[in-house]
């Protein structure tokens, strides 16, 4: 594996380059064993004698599991499985659904180190970075498990004729909700997104990327025994041009985060069924270090933005936007940081950056690093493969002199990788960081605080974090996070996140008088009373 992955893209490793991490923790054989990975089989839908897909773990290429793959027909089962559930799931009270929630959160943070050597195993994440799936799941789930009551309660309205109409907004339940999930954050972006729906009275069928498909299982068993009746999860593995389209072609709304690509397919599939979707995509982030800013604190924090699973987040940064006076000073100490970062595989807590996860994000990395290289741009750091730490590590790597004729300038390449830019004013760094058809996070960098939320107010992005990088604006769960522009439609967390689930309904019930001429009155008389009525309603200020 090694050969057709990490040769490719660069050559062996000369000089100084990033210290390896500490070795230490369980090896990704010890702790995915058959055994487990047998027992988490049986939580996938598929019928007969499916056929298996295999997985490798990144860290280290050796083979990790054997996968039953579901057919459409199984999507078809998984939906007629969920929606059979649903209808008992959906009568309960809220707050016996939410209790399963919070239920998930206290289990989930005791048996975190479980899932974080299964995160570690699938993606070759470092387990730092495991971890802030555990926190945004939990904080997730506590959010929800309290606050859902809150946001699906009964909403009174001023009625059509004030006191003898009374109007009510209810929310109910889509149905069962068809929610695809990419590799990259895998315990989030399974179960992390699907908490709302549940609790809002869905089920759910998943289609998890294979490749991180066991994480996903094992959130499912957790789920399960929180309280979650079993049906009421359906999880689907299989290639995703053909298994997915079928997700989509049973939903009563869909869940997608993924690439725009895919996103687009999926949202004129939805469209075409008249069905809902909400479309988590892809980004070009930028970062603005404005001149008065603690560039010691923006050096870390940028090493937080690019380099957190290994620049495979959706939310990290890849352009630095930097003010010409502060520029190489910045740039000094974050390259000084970057190089000193500490890669490595093992299943324990020691490395700052741990591995990509597939031959394909180690090729378009390499080949945008080699591109730009080839078209005049200067390596600061990093800038090659490190084979001789694992098939697929890639040194965090920041460029300078980066043009916009260089694949690297606009197209996102989700690995370690960040591009330098200088800028003189504000005006010009605003239009830099919103010259991209993405519009998923930013970040502002400023010791006036009333400035970065200033400048913020200009970014054309669904989140904006002031000196911080993406886990101010994500963990902050009670408001929404989603994209602009290619980075999609809808969003996640907060009312928005949960309300999406759910369909508005308005129920009025009419008392005394009907809308309509009565009591004797004819058209005419009807109609002006009503006028004068209108009259009266818009001078007592009535809403
Ligand atoms: P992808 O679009 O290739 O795959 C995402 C999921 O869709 C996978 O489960 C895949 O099997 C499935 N899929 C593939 N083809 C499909 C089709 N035709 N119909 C339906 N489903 C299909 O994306 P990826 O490479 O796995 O993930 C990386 C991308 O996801 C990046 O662009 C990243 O920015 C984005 N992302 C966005 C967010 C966010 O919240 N905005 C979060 C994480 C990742």
């Amino acid at each position: 594996m090694s050969d057709l992955t990490a040769d490719a893209v660069a050559t062996e490793p000369s000089g100084a380059g990033n210290p390896a991490a500490p070795g230490g923790g369980r090896t990704v054989a010890a702790a995915v064993p058959p055994s487990l990975v047998a027992r988490l089989a049986t939580g996938v839908t598929a019928t007969g004698e499916p056929d298996l897909v295999e997985t490798v773990a990144p860290l280290t290429g050796e083979r990790l599991a054997s996968l039953p793959q579901s057919t459409p027909a199984d999507v078809e089962v998984a939906f007629q499985l969920a929606r059979r559930a649903q209808g008992a799931w959906a009568a309960l009270p809220v707050r016996r659904r939410a209790a399963v929630l919070l239920r998930f959160h206290d289990l989930l943070l005791k048996r975190q180190d479980e899932v974080l050597d299964l995160v570690q195993a699938e993606t070759g994440k470092a387990r730092l970075h495991a971890f802030e799936e555990v926190l945004a799941v939990a904080m997730a789930a506590r959010h929800y498990g309290r606050a859902a009551h809150g946001y699906l309660k009964d909403k009174r309205h001023g009625g059509a004729l004030p006191v003898l109409t009374h109007a009510v907004e209810a929310r109910r339940p889509k149905g069962v909700v068809g929610h695809i999930s990419p590799w990259n954050y895998p315990l989030e972006l399974s179960v992390g997104d699907a908490l709302p729906a549940f609790v809002a009275g869905n089920a759910v069928v998943n289609k998890p990327d294979t490749q991180t498909a066991l994480t996903a299982l094992w959130a499912r068993e957790l789920l399960i025994e929180a309280g979650l009746p079993a049906d009421l999860w359906q999880i689907v593995i299989g290639d995703g041009p053909v298994i997915g389209p079928a997700v989509v072609e049973h939903a009563d709304y869909v869940s997608f985060t993924g690439s725009t690509r895919t996103g687009r397919d999926v949202a004129q599939r939805a469209a075409a069924r008249l069905v809902g979707a909400s479309l988590e995509l892809g980004g070009k982030n930028a970062m603005l270090v404005l001149a008065d800013a603690d560039l010691d604190a923006a050096a870390a924090g940028a090493v937080r933005a690019c380099f957190s699973s290994a620049g495979q987040l959706c939310i990290s940064i890849e352009r630095l936007l930097v003010h010409r006076s502060v520029a190489d000073e910045f740039l000094e100490r974050f390259a000084a940081r970057t190089r000193a970062l500490r890669l490595g595989g093992g299943l324990a807590y020691g490395a700052d950056m741990g591995s990509l996860v597939s031959a394909r994000q180690l090729e378009t990395t390499g080949r945008h690093v080699e591109e730009a290289v080839k078209a005049g741009a200067t390596v600061v750091a990093g800038g090659r493969a490190r084979p001789d730490l694992g098939p697929l590590f890639y040194e965090p790597t920041i460029l300078d002199g980066v043009t916009p004729e260089m694949a690297v300038c606009a197209e996102e390449t989700f690995g370690p990788v960040v591009s330098l830019y200088r800028f003189d004013t504000e005006e010009e760094a605003v239009a830099a960081a919103n010259s991209t058809p993405y519009g998923l996070n930013s970040s502002v960098w400023t010791r006036d605080l009333r400035r970065g939320r200033a400048v913020a107010a200009r970014l054309r992005t669904g989140t904006v974090n002031v000196n911080e990088a993406y886990a101010a604006a994500y963990g902050s769960v009670g408001s929404p996070m989603g994209g602009m522009g290619d980075s999609g439609l809808g969003r996640r967390h907060g009312a928005e996140g949960i309300l999406r689930f759910t369909e508005a309904q308005t129920v009025a019930t009419q008392r005394l008088m009907p809308i309509a001429p009565s009591f004797g009155l004819d058209d005419k008389q009807f109609a002006a009373l009503m006028t004068g009525g209108l009259r009266v309603l818009k001078a007592l200020r009535f809403k």
